[in-house]
């Protein structure tokens, strides 16, 4: 464990000058904390640092009974404006910017409105907020320490260009600071490890048993100066190797690359920058950015049951590719040079897809190629 001394001389000013920070030791943070809180500050469990009212009474110097007559006169409960309030409607003179936008929110959705329900990411933040805030873990081993970290990370996801000018889609997640790289890796979903490799149109019926997650087992994420490869199975390969052989090839000015292993490092290893632009790239080359927003203590409302983490706590909404015959069912295959359809590729799902290219008997008619499609919107 580091000293006070040594801890202040690894981290930086706490204010970042733009909107990247300067490079911080993620275990630093709590390092800081734990100096500066008492241990009943940092206590996760109520009961750890609750006061009893004799204690209080002592502290203010006054008798207990006073005490209980001013909890009653300042209780939260006496906190009520004058008149009554109803917490659903924003007035109109808030000069609260977040409730001004809410309120045009609200304003344009009751325009729009056709079926009175809520958002999809309402929906599931209210369902995130059953399963996961202030949950308590069954066995008092998967309870989280204090002092431990919670970092802000968002993952983007691979775009198209002029799909997506506006919005990229992420999903934001909490780790732990104790968490290895590679927990971040497992609960990062991507279509790309679900894809299945081949063509089958002779063969539809038979159903291949692997996807490409598990022919494929490598992938790296890219810190500051260092890669960090996925290097649990003995079928993985050190996929950033293609790109330090390239740095190294000649003079690029790229200095030199690291390497470590993805499942010995924990976020509290690593120095990092706030608000940087990092990478992860699996199935050789789906790539997506990283960025890490916020490192903060856990605090006791947070859910404290550690097998929970990495949560997720946004989700982007994918839509999904509905067949283009039936434009019911979601699709299941894709075609390329297909005599019996006017697009290349062309989307089916199962049912029209039989029925369009194959006989009563299962034999294939006509020319084409088909693969199995994996949709994007299966995750939402
Ligand atoms: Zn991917
Ligand atoms: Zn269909």
């Amino acid at each position: 464990m580091a000293t006070g001394s040594e801890w202040r001389n690894r981290c930086p000013e706490y204010e970042p000058s733009g909107v990247i920070s300067r490079l911080v030791s993620v275990a630093s943070v709590s390092g800081q904390w734990a100096e500066r809180l008492d241990p009943a500050h940092l206590a996760l469990h109520p009961q750890d640092e609750e006061q009893t009212d004799e204690q209080l009474a002592a502290q203010l110097g006054l008798s207990e009974e006073t005490l209980s007559d001013l909890r009653l006169v300042c209780g939260v409960d006496t906190l009520n404006c004058l008149e009554e309030t109803n917490r659903d409607v924003i007035p109109e003179d808030t000069d609260l910017v977040t409730s001004g936008i809410r309120r045009k929110a609200i304003e344009s959705r009751e325009e729009r409105l056709i079926y009175d329900r809520i958002s999809r990411q309402e929906l599931f933040d209210n369902e995130h907020e059953m399963h996961i805030v202030g949950r308590k873990p069954s066995k008092p081993e998967d309870t989280i320490q204090p002092g431990e970290l919670i970092l802000s990370v968002h993952v983007y996801f691979p775009i198209i260009a002029f799909k997506h000018k506006e919005v990229k889609p992420y999903l934001t997640m909490l780790v732990l600071g104790s968490q290895k790289l590679t927990d971040l890796r497992d609960a990062i979903k991507c279509v790309s490890d679900l894809q299945i490799g081949g063509e089958f149109s002779s063969t539809p019926d038979l159903a291949p048993e692997h996807v490409s997650k598990d022919l494929y087992k490598s992938a790296f994420f890219f810190f500051e100066d260092t890669f960090y490869n996925d290097m649990r199975y003995p079928e993985c390969r050190n996929l950033s190797r293609t790109i330090t052989e390239w740095a190294e090839s000649h003079d690029r000015g790229y200095g030199n690359f690291k390497m470590a292993k993805m499942e010995d490092r924990t976020f509290n290893d690593m120095w990092i920058k706030i608000g940087c632009p990092y990478l992860y790239c699996h199935q050789g080359d789906c790539e997506h950015l990283i960025i890490i927003t916020d490192i903060r203590l856990a605090h006791r409302d947070d859910c404290l049951d550690k097998t929970l983490y990495p949560c997720v706590i946004r989700k982007p909404w994918f839509r999904t590719r509905k067949c283009s015959v039936c434009k019911l069912y979601i699709v299941r295959w894709v075609t390329n040079n297909d005599s019996f359809a006017p697009d290349d590729p062309s989307y089916f799902c199962n049912v029209c897809f039989k029925m369009l290219h194959y006989d009563t008997d299962g034999n294939k008619m006509g020319e084409f190629l088909a693969y199995p499609y994996v949709d994007p919107g299966m995750f939402n």
